[in-house]
Parts: structure tokens; sequence; C-alpha cells
């Protein structure tokens, strides 16, 4: 595609994205096309499609930033497409799916807008994206989801259930990655969870889950999921890990549920017995934030590179819980109150150091705002995308 041409769809995609509600009338033109054409495919998607306007800006927008470096965006894409499998989407959808994007510009731009250069242009982005997504779906031949059934659900404060399951075979994820999710009471609304211990022979899973007050899956999770229950489990994803060739020491801070990755992470180094030093600054807003402080903690008595250090926002528990704060174990590092990022950047930079932050967008966001600004190397923080 030329520049002039590649100018000109940034530009008209510009249009859609800053008019108010643009990226709804696209998605909502670009699903009347998809379905008027095949009608089966709606099957495919959850009855609430809200968050869809901003996964189809997202990808859209990705594939126009990178159209100079397509190899990029073209891995984006393959990996996009595997992932869909678990929706049940072919490589021959695709086809018909680019072609309902193209007519879905059409229609939003209308006769007014529209002009024989944006059809081209319009044209070739659609046909690199669906060519690019029907090569990842032909090239992943590995099973799209795994089942899985829920063998205990315990609730560990109001808004947060520990869930652990039982694969029917055992699911092939690395310590730190996260899966996709679906389950029975919402139907192919999947959502991303972290296993929080490693993946082993037996199939044994465990994921720890927040409630979000105004989500869909997260509150069904914790209020209505039971022993029994079937989950699907979809293929792993993200890098988060300890790079044991660098011999470089490691520091990792979680906030919440985020514990969940580095937990599963720290289970297998035990297991490995030699490993680099390892500080863990374990986050929340108030004590009964950090759940899991306890078993971090045996974990550290018996692994001597592990140093805890537990860190609340608020001296005392919410009005609401029933229980005061439980001292921390005799011997640990006493609990430290602030802002986790202040403090942990009030330690220095930790430039030395590989370093992930896990937990929610906006604690990542602080946290590595927190460490910049006293000197961390950016090149040393890893967190997942959120
Ligand atoms: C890589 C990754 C790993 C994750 N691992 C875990 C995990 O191990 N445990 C876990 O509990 N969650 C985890 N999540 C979050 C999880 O995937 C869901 O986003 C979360 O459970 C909310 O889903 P929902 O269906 O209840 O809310 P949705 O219906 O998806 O969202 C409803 C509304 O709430 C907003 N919202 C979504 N999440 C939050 C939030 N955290 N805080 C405030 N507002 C929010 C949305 O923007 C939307 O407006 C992870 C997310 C990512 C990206």
């Amino acid at each position: 595609m030329d520049a002039r041409s590649a100018a000109l769809v940034r530009a008209n995609f510009r249009t859609v994205v800053e008019a108010p509600h643009g990226p709804e009338r696209l998605i909502s033109a670009f699903y009347g096309h998809l379905f008027a054409e095949v009608p089966a495919l709606r099957e495919l998607f959850p009855s609430a499609m809200d968050m869809q306007p901003k996964r189809l800006v997202t990808a859209v927008q990705f594939v126009l930033d990178n159209l100079e470096d397509w190899d990029r965006a073209q891995r984006f894409l393959e990996q996009l497409a595997r992932d869909h499998r678990k929706y049940g989407v072919e490589a021959a959808h695709y086809d018909i799916a680019g072609r309902a994007l193209l007519a879905a510009f059409r229609s939003y731009n209308g006769v007014g807008n529209w002009s024989r250069q944006l059809e081209a242009g319009w044209q070739d982005i659609t046909i690199l994206i669906s060519a690019s997504m029907a090569i990842g779906a032909n090239s992943d031949t590995s099973q799209p989801y795994w089942e899985a059934t829920v063998v205990g659900h315990r609730r560990v404060v109001d808004d947060l259930a520990i869930v652990r399951l039982q694969s029917d075979t055992p699911i092939p994820y690395q310590a730190g990655q996260y899966v996709p999710v679906a389950i029975p009471q919402r139907p192919k609304m999947w959502r991303y969870l972290s296993p929080a211990i490693p993946a082993n022979q037996y199939g044994e899973i465990e994921f720890h889950v927040r409630k979000v007050r105004t989500g869909w899956v997260s509150p069904a999770i914790i209020n209505e999921t039971k022993v029994g229950d079937r989950w699907m489990i979809a293929s792993p994803l993200g890098g988060l890990h300890v790079d044991l060739q660098s011999r470089r020491d490691v520091l990792m801070i979680s906030s919440g549920t985020g514990i969940a990755p580095i937990r599963a992470q720290l289970i297998e180094m035990g297991r490995r017995g030699i490993n680099p030093r390892v500080h863990l600054f374990m986050g929340g807003r108030y004590p009964c934030d950090l759940y899991d402080v306890e078993n971090m903690w045996q974990l550290s008595q018996s692994n001597p590179w592990l140093t805890v250090i537990p860190v609340c926002e608020n001296e005392t528990n919410p009005w609401w819980h029933p229980y005061p704060p439980a001292d921390p174990p005799f011997g640990m590092h006493r609990r430290l109150i602030g802002n986790l990022g202040a403090v942990v950047a009030s330690f220095g930079a930790w430039a030395d150091r590989q370093i992930q932050i896990a937990g929610s967008a906006r604690m990542i966001a602080d946290t590595r705002r927190a460490l910049l600004a006293v000197g961390t190397p950016e090149s040393a923080i890893n967190s997942d995308p959120v």
C-alpha cells in the first residue's frame, strides 16, 4: 500500500474514532453486514457485546500504526486469530469478515464521504487483515480450549474468591502466564485469569478472582460458581517470567489478585532450589487485601532467596470487614503503610533487578511511573498488557 493511501485510510479512521459513538456505529454496521451474509455466525458471539467496539478499534488502530512494519502487524493478527479459535471462528470466516468490515466502512462514511480512493485503501487493508488472520487460524492445530471442573470455591473476603479446578487433560501453561476463561453462567464472555499455581500433570489449576462491581463475569464467579461447574480454558498467553540466564536478582510487585502470576512463579522456583534473590512487595488497599501473605511468608521460610514485604495503603481493615487486621507472623517484615509504588521506589531505583509488576491497570501504571521517576530503567520493567 502506498504512503498516500495509508495516509487517507488513517485520516478516515481518525474520523471514526473521534466521532461521538463512532466506534459503536462502525461495529454495528460491521455486525449487520456480517450476520446478514451468514446469520449462523451470530451464535459464535456472546449476548452482551459492549466491549466489541473498543476491541475492534484497538485492533484496527494497531494495524494502521504498523503498516510500515507489517511483520509486527501480521504477528498480532495471527495471534488474534489463534485466540479467536476459542469462539469457534475458523479460517474461512475471515474472508466474510473482511468483506463485512469493508462494507461497514462504506456504510459508515455514506455516499457523500466515500471515494474511489477510500474504497481501494480500505479494500487493501481489509484483505491484509483477513488474509493474516486466516493464516493465524490455520497455523494452530492444537485444541482451541480445554474443559475443567470446579472442585473448590472459597470466598476469602467479601469480594474475592479462590477457585480450584481439575482440567480433563493438563493445560500446558507456564507459571506467570494468563489464560482466557469462560464460565457456564456467562457463556462466550471470555475473560483473562492468571493461574496461581504452576501447571501440573494432574490438571489442577487455581484462580484468584476479585469482583469488579459493574462487571459481567467476575461477580458471577464470586456469587454463583459452584462445585461441579464446567469451565472452558483457552490457550495461555503472556510471558511474565524470571530470566535465569541473566543472573540478575528479581523485584516482584503485586497488588490484590496480581499475586496470582507471581505466586505461580515463586512456587515453581521453590521446586528448583537455586534461584536469584527475590524481593516481593505484596500490596493492597487494606490489610485484608493481603489474603495470601501467610502462604507467601511460609514459602519464604523454606526459600532463603525470597523476602516478602507487605504494603498497605491503610493501617486497618475497612469498616465492613468483620475482623481487625491480623498481626504479621512473628519474624516477618513489618507491614509498610503507603502507596505501593511510592513505598517500593523509596528503597531506590532497583536498577540492577529484573522487575515484574502485576495487578490492576492503574496500579501497574502508578508503580511504573514511581519507579521511572527514581531512575529505574524502563527496559527492566515487565508487566502483562491490560
Ligand atoms: C493479563 C490479565 C490477567 C488478569 N488476571 C486476573 C486474575 O487473575 N484475577 C482477576 O480477578 N482478574 C484478572 N484479570 C481481570 C479480568 O480479566 C477481568 O477483566 C475482570 O475480572 C473484570 O471482568 P468482568 O466481566 O467482571 O467485568 P467487565 O464486564 O469486563 O467490565 C465491566 C466494567 O468494569 C470495568 N473494569 C474491568 N476491570 C476492572 C478493574 N479491575 N477495575 C475497575 N474497573 C474494571 C470495565 O472497563 C467495564 O467498564 C486479568 C486481566 C488481564 C488483562
